[in-house]
C-alpha cells in the first residue's frame, strides 16, 4: 500500500501555478503553506471590481481564456462558472480600425479589395518573401507569411513598442502566437474553449485555495532559507529572485497602466491594438467589454505602455534575449541543484506561458511529485508526464 508523506509543503506564489499545485496536493493529503508578497491571490489575473463604476477590472491587463486542453476547460469551470466570451481585437493604424488577426477583412479592407478567400490567399502569396525559406526572426517570419505593408501596418511598431527592441532581434515564435485568417473569422484565438469567469480570476483561484489542508500567507516574501522547514517547496516566483540575484537580472518588460473612466461605451470593443510606432502606448482595454453579461453604465479603460522592467516593477513578459538566455542557463544549473525544490510557472521557469498552459504544467507537475512520494523509489517512467514536467527551455 503506499503511503503518503504529510510534511509541510511550501507553494510560493499563490497565482495559478501555486494555487493548483496547492490544491491537488492538499486533496492528496498534504499540508500546505502558500506565500505570495502581494495583499491577494490570482497573481498577474487578479480581478477586482472598479469602486466607481462597478466594473470588473484586469488589475495586470487584459487575460482571456482559451485552450484546447479538455481537461483543463473542466478544470477551472471546476471552480468559476465560465461565461461565453470571444476575445474580438481591433487594431488602429495609420487613422483607421481594422480588424485583428489578419482575416480577409482586414485584407480587403487594407488593400481597397474585394477579393474572395483563394484569391486572398494567392495575393498574399505574391506579396510574401518568399526568399525567407527558414523564418528564424520575428520579422523573417512575418515578411515570409504576410509580406512588408501588413507587417509594417500591424506589426513592426506595435512589437517595437511592446519588446523595446528591433523585429529582427526577436524570435518568430512570438508572431506564430497569432493566426492569419482567409475567411472573416475575428476570434483572436483558434482555441476550441474560450471563456471568461463570471465572477473574475481572483474569485475562481480563492476557491481552488480554499481547502483545509491549505495556509495562505499573503505580504509575505518567501525566502530560500525557509527551505528547511518543509518536505518540499514549488516555487513559482520570480527564478532569478530565488537566488538574489546572484547571477543579474534577467530581462522582463514591464507594464504600465494609465486608468481613465468614461461616462458611456469609451471605444466599442475590449482591446483596441495601436500599430503606430508614433503613438507611445500598445493598447487600450476597455474593461466592461470583457463581460459582456453585465451592464455597467460607466466604463474603466486602461492605455497601457510597456518598458524595460527595473528592479521595483513588476516583470510581466520574459525577454529572452540572447543574453537572457546565456543568464537563464547559469540560473536553470543552479535550479537543477536544488534537490528539493520545483520551479514552475512564467516566473519560475521565465518563459512566456498562457493561462492553460499554466495550469496543465501545475497539474503535471502536482501528479508527478505525488507520483514519486506515494511509496515508489523513484518518479515513474509515464513518458507522457515527464514531457509535461516543466523545463527552462
Ligand atoms: N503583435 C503586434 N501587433 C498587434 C498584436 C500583436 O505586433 O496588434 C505582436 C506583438 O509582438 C505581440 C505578439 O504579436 O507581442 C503576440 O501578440 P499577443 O496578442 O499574443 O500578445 P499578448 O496579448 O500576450 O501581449
Amino acid at each position: 500500500m503506499n503511503k503518503i508523506r504529510t510534511g509541510k509543503i511550501a507553494v510560493v506564489g499563490a497565482g495559478l501555478s501555486g494555487a493548483v499545485i496547492g490544491r491537488e496536493l492538499a486533496d492528496a493529503g498534504h499540508k500546505i503553506e502558500v506565500f505570495d508578497t502581494r495583499n491577494h491571490v490570482a497573481g498577474n489575473c487578479h480581478t477586482e471590481r472598479d469602486r466607481e463604476t462597478g466594473v470588473m477590472v484586469h488589475v495586470y491587463g487584459p487575460h482571456i481564456f482559451h485552450t484546447d486542453d479538455r481537461e483543463i476547460w473542466d478544470y477551472v469551470n471546476r471552480f468559476e462558472r465560465f461565461m461565453p466570451y470571444k476575445n474580438r481585437v481591433k487594431t488602429t493604424s495609420n487613422g483607421q480600425v481594422y480588424s485583428l488577426p489578419i482575416n480577409l477583412h482586414t485584407i480587403n479592407q487594407f488593400f481597397g479589395k474585394a477579393l474572395r478567400p483563394d484569391e486572398a490567399r494567392a495575393f498574399i502569396e505574391d506579396l510574401s518573401d518568399k526568399a525567407i525559406e527558414d523564418p528564424r526572426t520575428f520579422e523573417e517570419q512575418a515578411l515570409r507569411f504576410i509580406g512588408r505593408e501588413l507587417y509594417e501596418a500591424f506589426f513592426r511598431g506595435y512589437t517595437q513598442k511592446q519588446w523595446g527592441c528591433n523585429p529582427t532581434e526577436l524570435p518568430a515564435s512570438i508572431l506564430k502566437r497569432l493566426p492569419v485568417r482567409f475567411n472573416y473569422d475575428d476570434n483572436y484565438f483558434f482555441h476550441q474553449y474560450q471563456g471568461m469567469p463570471e465572477n473574475g480570476y481572483t474569485e475562481m483561484v480563492r476557491r481552488i485555495l480554499d481547502h483545509a489542508n491549505i495556509t495562505v500567507h499573503l505580504q509575505t516574501r518567501f525566502h530560500r532559507s525557509w527551505n528547511g522547514d518543509f518536505t518540499h517547496t514549488f516555487y513559482s516566483g520570480p527564478l532569478d529572485g530565488y537566488f538574489d540575484f546572484e547571477n543579474g537580472r534577467l530581462g522582463y518588460r514591464t507594464l504600465d497602466f494609465e486608468r481613465f473612466t468614461y461616462e458611456g461605451d469609451y471605444q466599442g470593443c475590449a482591446v483596441m491594438n495601436y500599430g503606430d510606432a508614433s503613438v507611445p502606448f500598445t493598447r487600450v482595454t476597455e474593461h466592461k467589454h470583457f463581460s459582456p453579461w453585465e451592464e455597467h453604465t460607466g466604463s474603466v479603460c486602461y492605455r497601457e505602455y510597456s518598458r524595460a522592467c527595473g528592479p521595483d516593477d513588476i516583470p510581466y513578459y520574459p525577454i529572452r534575449l540572447v543574453e537572457d538566455k546565456a543568464q537563464l542557463a547559469q540560473y536553470a544549473a543552479r535550479a537543477a541543484q536544488e534537490t528539493s525544490v520545483t520551479f514552475v510557472g512564467r516566473l519560475g521557469t521565465y518563459r512566456y506561458l498562457d493561462m492553460d498552459m499554466t495550469i496543465r504544467e501545475a497539474l503535471d507537475t502536482a501528479r508527478l511529485y505525488l507520483f514519486g512520494t506515494a511509496g515508489t523509489a523513484s518518479i515513474p517512467a509515464s513518458a507522457d508526464l515527464q514531457r509535461r514536467a516543466p523545463s527552462f527551455a
